[in-house]
């Protein structure tokens, strides 16, 4: 299964990590629809992919809405006539605080967001992709490090992350018998807008919890969502690909 040619959504394309897995898409000839709640960031990743000589186009979604999430799919078939791959990878961290004082909006609008957006777009994107031929696609879901251990002060971004790997588990049961592979991923912390915010000394507490000493790069991640999404993974699918600098060992 060649990538060239090939058409894939990628949710959240707009900034850090998306964006690097749009890039590396596109880079191998798959047509992108990038798709963020900030228009004008799906549009600047656009422009740096079309400078750089890919193919790609910007849609404005909000996964939160169900309906944003089947526009996103029908933009991706009229525009380029079919899909074949998604990378469900919006998300956001949230509001921090122990589970008895937590904010219960705040809860609601990651769950919107982390879990929600993921189960609507599969909702939507694995109909069309099961059109344009199973084999000819396949799915991969963001879940987290969070996904397999806590993130202290965050129950909504724990709760949602695990929930991630287990929608994709149920997705590529249901599905693995007409020949879809969906897999998800688990990112340690990634040097990216998300912990823009972050002050000094968090990070470098965060830092601390990976043996191989430093933040990942957006474009490590990318990497890994592109082997899951190739013919090189062929027989992958339910996997929970942790890509941590081995958060998880200690
Ligand atoms: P980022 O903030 O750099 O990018 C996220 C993008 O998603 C932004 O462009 C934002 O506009 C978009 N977005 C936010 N809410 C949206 C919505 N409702 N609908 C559509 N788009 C929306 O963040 P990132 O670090 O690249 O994170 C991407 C994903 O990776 C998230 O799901 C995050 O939980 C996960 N993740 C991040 C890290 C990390 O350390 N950065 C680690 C593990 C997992």
């Amino acid at each position: 299964m060649a990538f060239e040619g090939k058409v894939a959504i990628v949710t959240g394309g707009g900034s850090g990590i998306g964006e690097a897995t749009s890039k590396e898409l596109a880079g191998l000839g798959v047509k992108v629809v990038v798709a963020d709640i900030k228009l004008e960031a799906a549009q600047r990743v656009v422009g740096e992919i079309e400078s750089a000589g890919g193919v790609a186009a910007a849609f404005q979604a909000d996964t939160a809405v169900a309906e944003d999430s089947r526009k996103a799919v029908e933009f991706a078939v009229a525009t380029y006539g079919k899909l074949n791959y998604a990378f469900n990878n919006a998300g956001i961290g949230g509001a921090s605080a122990p589970v008895g004082e937590m904010a219960l909006d705040a809860w609601d609008t990651v769950v919107g967001i982390n879990l929600n957006g993921v189960a609507y777009g599969l909702r939507y994107q694995i109909p069309a992709i099961l059109e344009a031929g199973a084999e000819e696609g396949a799915i991969v879901n963001m879940a987290s490090i969070h996904g397999a251990v806590a993130a202290l002060g965050n129950a909504a971004y724990t709760a949602t992350k695990h929930a991630v790997v287990g929608v994709t588990k149920n997705a590529a049961a249901e599905y693995g018998p007409a020949g879809l592979r969906i897999n998800a991923v688990g990112p340690g912390y990634i040097d990216t807008p998300l912990l823009a915010g972050a002050p000094a000394e968090i990070k470098e507490g965060l830092v601390a919890k990976h043996p191989l000493g430093r933040l990942g790069r957006p474009e490590e991640i990318a990497k890994v969502v592109r082997f899951l999404l190739s013919d090189d993974a062929s027989f992958v699918t339910g996997a929970y690909y942790l890509i941590d600098g081995g958060y998880t060992t200690v």
